[in-house]
């Protein structure tokens, strides 16, 4: 077992600056020290592609739901805001009755909950931190093979896509693999007639669902589509880029037997999103959010893949880094 507080007194020594909690007697130090283990471990067993350096995980006071990742002084610090934690345990976990007291959201996942020895809240808050981390991970990855130096604040590759924008979406795969490889597991627990293509796409649909919502909360001022713009990709862009390697990932692992319906999945995430938070926000997202994304279609399918056609021109992404 690794020990959060050996993590700490090397902060403590080496970033005497660094503004940390430690957890012990919290109400959820239990959630804490689990996470901490489930990610420090990771960081391990993902240290070829860190460069061989030293990987830090710590939790910071602040409440923003938000983690962080900085390369300083030779070692890769990856901080975690105790309000992500806190957070996302209170919306997807403190009201997991919302499953039960929607009729749609009931009607839609109850059997699923009840074939899975897990609650789809508690499903949803592990899909949702599993990505936060690894998306920061993916930085943490970038950061340690980040061979060119950046060259401002308007950073384009030779056909003018934003590189920001190719580093977030690499961020944003690799983090759906570590999600969607846990989500097959819980499926291969299921019984052989409830293996079936339906409860499959349900389950990737609260995978993604979870993910999305998280997404959503960095953007409750607008949520106007754009392209090129801004750091991040637009969430409609992450959500639909997110579907197509959840699928490919999920069709591959489970050998190919089944054909995932992945535009079906993007329309259940978006309904039931909304639903969701409708319900324990108390404010939806955009009304119109399904029409923008039936409407934009086509160029959100061609930005991502002019996205993905200029990542080769960026070394330091995870997804150039393929250790064996
Ligand atoms: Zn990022």
């Amino acid at each position: 077992m690794l020990a959060y507080k050996n993590n700490i007194e090397k902060i403590k020594s080496f970033f005497p600056d660094t503004k940390f909690i430690e957890y012990a007697g919290y109400e959820n130090e239990e959630l804490y020290e689990t996470f901490f283990q489930f990610c420090q471990n990771d960081m391990v067993r993902n240290n070829l592609k860190l460069g061989d350096k030293e990987a830090l995980f710590y939790y910071t006071p602040y409440s923003e739901v938000m983690a962080g990742a900085e390369l300083r002084n030779n070692i890769l610090l990856l901080a975690v805001n105790k309000g992500a934690i806190e957070e996302l345990h209170l919306m997807f976990n403190g009201y997991h009755n919302v499953f039960q007291q929607n009729s749609e959201l009931n009607n839609w996942f109850n059997n699923l909950a009840n074939m899975l020895n897990v609650s789809i809240g508690s499903l949803m808050y592990q899909c949702s931190t599993v990505f936060l981390y690894r998306h920061e991970l993916t930085h943490l990855i970038q950061k340690a093979n980040f061979i060119t130096q950046p060259e401002g604040n308007l950073e384009v590759t030779s056909l003018g896509i934003n590189k920001k924008q190719i580093r977030e979406m690499d961020a944003d795969i690799n983090a759906t693999y570590l999600v969607c490889g846990q989500l097959i597991s819980y499926f291969r627990t299921l019984d052989t007639e409830q293996k079936n293509i339906g409860n499959l796409e349900k389950l990737l649909t609260v995978g993604i669902s979870s993910i999305y919502i998280y997404l959503l909360l960095y953007c409750k001022e607008s949520i106007e589509i754009y392209f090129n713009q801004y750091s991040h990709p637009h969430p409609l862009l992450r959500l639909s880029y997110i579907v197509d390697h959840f699928v490919l990932f999920a069709e591959k692992n489970l050998d190919n037997q089944f054909k995932i319906n992945s535009l079906m999945i993007v329309n259940n995430c978006l309904n039931k999103s909304e639903i969701f938070n409708l319900e324990i926000l108390k404010s939806g997202i955009d009304d119109n959010i399904s029409n923008t994304f039936a409407n934009e279609k086509l160029n959100i399918k061609d930005h991502i893949l002019a996205l993905l056609n200029a990542s080769f021109e960026l070394p330091e992404l995870e997804m150039n880094n393929n250790c064996p």
